[in-house]
């Protein structure tokens, strides 16, 4: 039975813990799926690759807002598709190439990997043949999560996608229906309907994006509903194909919603469900994560785990930030490092871009923090002007002496705007602070930032 110093269930997050310094180390990777996990294979990456494209597509149909008249001749969804993938496969095949092949001491197992006992792993092969059962001194799971699918759905043998493979269909579909209101369908939403399909969103919720702050919420909500057909507070409760391929669910009132082609986007579960963890002492967490603590460590000696298979968050860089912390961990145990998730900002890249950090209006009325707020219009600072902006804005919380609470941003660049704040509440700089210590370029987008601070109603 072979013995290895580390195993790391994954090659996600969990690859890039691996370095010079792990030279004289036995590692072993296993791996069931595409080398290189979610981000670059099915998630982060190729979707902004789509959503660039989509947003080129959307700023050619706005052009005459500024006198330019201009239209857009042809979508070639192949070549959008193979742009993306020509660029990701290879990457997904040389990382695995450089660890199989370039690494002497790292063992790559392509296959699915259980517990059978203590830091005792049993592999399936990927591609069939005989399993092998490894053990090693330490066990770092990174082994994410996967789509959901609701029964209603999953069960009725009508063809559905998941984020998993809707990037690589062969057609652009005529009519597409979305199942989820998170930011995964808004995502696609925008990357569809901009590309030319006609897009129905039909989510359970009374609104799109309800993890964000109730005004983003609202907000994007309204503006999705002038854009493609969505369904608030409907939950599908039948779902067939007819003879001629069309997709049909029905929905609670006993509408039905037609189309060619099906996504679900209803959330994505760990897998640490898939892996047989009591066999090594480990239980989940009701919400199905492993459990560990702020060093990353489960309650089992010598085992780790990072990303979604472990965290709420659910987020590239979150799991990024926890592989770097598991890296020094397994380097230095006698000085372990904490893994700090303080602001946490997340973005959608939608169409208008959302981006927040920190906490939700609802979340401090809620618990009766006591908090200020400016709500700040694109419309109302001068490049806003130049882009025509009428529905952006940014929204900063802050406590009534000026200390930022939260930050959520809906428009143009939300993302990388929202850094400013993130970088700002991360270094413990009050809103008056950074409204006026330092100058802001004119008239570029940031002033955005500037005037929602300038305009926080605080107490001195
Ligand atoms: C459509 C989409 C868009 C996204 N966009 C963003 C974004 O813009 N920004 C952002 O921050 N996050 C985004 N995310 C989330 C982000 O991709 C994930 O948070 C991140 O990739 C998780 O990394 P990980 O290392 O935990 O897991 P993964 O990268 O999923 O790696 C886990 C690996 O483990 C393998 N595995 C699982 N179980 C086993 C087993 N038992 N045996 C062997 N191998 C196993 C899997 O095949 C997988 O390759 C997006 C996700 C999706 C789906």
């Amino acid at each position: 039975m072979p013995h290895h110093d580390l195993v790391i269930i994954g090659s996600g997050s969990g690859n890039s813990i691996l370095d010079s310094r792990f030279d004289d180390w036995d590692v072993a990777i296993v791996e069931h799926g595409v080398f290189g996990g979610t981000c670059l294979n099915v998630g982060c990456i190729p979707t902004k690759m789509y959503v660039y494209a989509s947003d080129v597509a959307e700023t050619i149909r706005r052009a005459s807002t500024y006198g330019v008249d201009a239209s857009i001749d042809k979508v070639r969804w192949s070549d959008i598709r193979d742009r993306v993938f020509g660029r990701i496969d290879p990457i997904s095949a040389g990382g695995l190439r450089y660890r199989d092949q370039e690494n002497a001491n790292v063992t790559v197992y392509q296959g699915h990997a259980t517990f059978t006992g203590d830091r005792e792993l049993s592999i399936t092969p990927t591609a069939g043949g005989a399993g092998e059962t490894v053990t090693a001194d330490q066990v770092v799971i990174a082994a994410g999560s996967r789509p959901t699918v609701p029964p209603v759905i999953a069960d009725s043998g009508v063809p559905f996608h998941t984020s998993d493979d809707v990037m690589r269909l062969p057609d652009l579909p005529r009519r597409l229906t979305i199942v989820g209101g998170g930011y995964i369908a808004c995502e696609f939403a925008h990357v569809f309907s901009a590309l030319g399909t006609e897009v129905t969103v039909v989510t359970r919720g009374p609104a799109l994006l309800r993890e964000q702050d109730e005004l983003v919420s609202e907000r994007f909500t309204r503006l999705a509903q002038d854009r493609w057909n969505v369904y608030l507070n409907a939950e599908p409760t039948a779902a067939e194909q007819r003879a001629d391929g069309t997709i049909v669910l029905t929905c609670p009132e006993g509408s039905t919603i037609e189309s060619d082609a099906l996504l679900v986007a209803t959330g994505r579960v760990p897998n640490g469900d898939r892996l047989d963890v009591g066999k090594t002492g480990l239980t989940l967490t009701d919400d199905g994560r492993v459990e560990v603590d702020e060093y990353q460590r489960t309650p089992v000696e010598g085992i780790f785990a990072l990303g979604d298979v472990s965290s709420p968050y659910q987020l590239k860089h979150v799991a990024n930030h926890e592989s770097k912390v598991v890296q020094h961990n397994l380097l230095h145990p006698d000085a372990p490092r904490a893994t700090s998730h303080r602001f946490v900002p997340s973005a959608v890249f939608t169409d208008p871009q959302v981006a927040s950090v920190g906490r939700r209006e609802q979340d401090l009325r809620a618990d009766g923090t006591p908090y200020v707020s400016k709500v700040q219009a694109y419309g109302d600072v001068a490049f806003g002007w130049a882009m025509e902006d009428t529905t952006g804005f940014a929204k900063v919380l802050a406590s009534p002496s000026g200390e930022l609470l939260g930050a959520h941003l809906m428009g143009p660049q939300a993302s990388s705007l929202i850094q400013l704040l993130v970088q700002a509440m991360v270094f413990g700089q009050s809103a008056p602070e950074v409204a006026t210590a330092q100058y802001w370029i004119h008239p570029a987008l940031p002033e955005l930032i500037e005037n929602a601070l300038l305009g926080l109603p605080l107490s001195s």
